[in-house]
């Protein structure tokens, strides 16, 4: 079986040299196994964190190891009587072609309402943090003026949507035209922003939020936050759910300069981790099916081929190369 080692620690950005693409043999299944033929792996920015040493909200990747992270395959094996051939199954042993499992934190998904892939992305975790970090951490209501960062991403682009669908005035930031272009077509978000060619982005922030932000949905850190703390309103929710500005930085980020506004502004910010929140997914998957069934939410997929281009996606996050969710199809 194929699989993708942590090769070295990445200093700054990533590149190729920090994988190492391996190939191991995988002994028999036992009794109350399975074995899993991989067909799609996720791509996330919280991966840049576990590729350093030292503590975390997750443990590090271990140099010489295989990746780990999101994946869907298919059951080609087993001696397990809840999971049986060709079951389509949600793991967390991304990064390789086959893995072995008894079912813990293994789930079966249902490929009626969408595709497989789905479940890594609208359906899964990503869908999950934006609906949460809407939902249950910033309260959103209707009629809020919501700004969400890497609004064109993944999670992004789903918080960009039900924030709509709650009847929110939603402005997003992008870096790249084409993505500019979706969120208002596609996405029916009411203003758009391409930092990279703003010279100045919370003054262009401040025109579009004409009567301030109530909600930031920060995915960027950085000058992003620094601009949306200059225009929150009084008692203002900020959900931090990523920093991606600051991921491969060497040197500690400059900004925000204006944290003070917390204060001043009475804000409440918020951090929080997705998987706290597994209580609330049935609320989730609820919600966002009937959005999805009633066309207010739609989403889009970057697809990367093969195992062996999968650092290439991964890279390719912190470069903006994708429009919606990353994906790895294997095999
Ligand atoms: P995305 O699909 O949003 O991919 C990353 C995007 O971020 C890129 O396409 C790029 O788009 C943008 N970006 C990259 N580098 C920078 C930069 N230096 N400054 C501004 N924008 C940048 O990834 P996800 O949707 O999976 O993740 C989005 C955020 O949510 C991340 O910060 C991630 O860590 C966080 N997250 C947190 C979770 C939690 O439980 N708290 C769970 C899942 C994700 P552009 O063209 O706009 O620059």
């Amino acid at each position: 079986s194929k699989q993708i080692e942590l090769a070295s620690r990445p200093d700054g950005m990533p590149t190729k040299s920090n994988f190492e693409l391996s190939e191991v043999s995988i002994s028999p299944i036992a009794d109350g196994e399975f074995l899993v033929r991989n067909q799609w792996m996720s791509v996330d920015p919280y991966m840049r964190g576990r590729m350093k040493d030292g503590d975390s909200y997750v443990p590090p990747f271990q140099i010489g190891k295989a990746l780990e992270g999101g994946c869907i395959g298919v059951v080609v094996e087993s001696k397990n009587e809840q999971f049986v051939e060709g079951d389509q199954v949600l793991g967390n042993l991304g990064w390789r072609e086959f893995w072995k499992s008894e079912g813990q934190g293994v789930q079966k998904i249902d490929a009626e309402l969408a595709p497989a892939q789905a479940y890594l992305g609208a359906l899964g975790m990503t869908g999950m943090t934006a609906w949460v970090g809407l939902k249950r951490i910033a309260n959103v209501q209707p009629g809020d003026t919501v700004f969400v960062s890497a609004a064109s991403g993944a999670v992004g682009s789903m918080v960009a949507q039900i924030a709509k669908a709650n009847g929110c005035k939603v402005i997003g930031s992008a870096g790249k035209q084409s993505k500019i272009d979706w969120l208002r077509d596609r996405a029916g978000i009411d203003s758009v922003i391409n930092y990279k060619e703003t010279t100045n982005l919370s003054d262009e922030l401040g025109k579009m939020a004409s009567k301030g932000i109530d909600v930031y949905f920060d995915n960027v850190g950085g000058e992003h936050l620094e601009a949306a703390l200059d225009h929150m309103n009084d008692f203002g929710r900020i959900a931090s759910c990523g920093m991606i500005s600051t991921y491969n930085a060497t040197e500690p980020p400059a900004a925000p300069r204006n944290l003070f506004k917390v204060i001043a502004k009475r804000i409440r910010m918020q951090g929080f981790i997705v998987r706290d929140h597994m209580n609330d997914y049935e609320d989730f998957m609820r919600d966002v099916s009937a959005l999805i069934r009633s066309d207010q939410v739609v989403w889009e997929e970057t697809v990367t081929e093969g195992l062996e281009n999968a650092p290439d996606a991964f890279i390719g996050l912190f470069e903006g190369d994708n429009l919606g969710k990353s994906l790895v199809r294997i095999g």
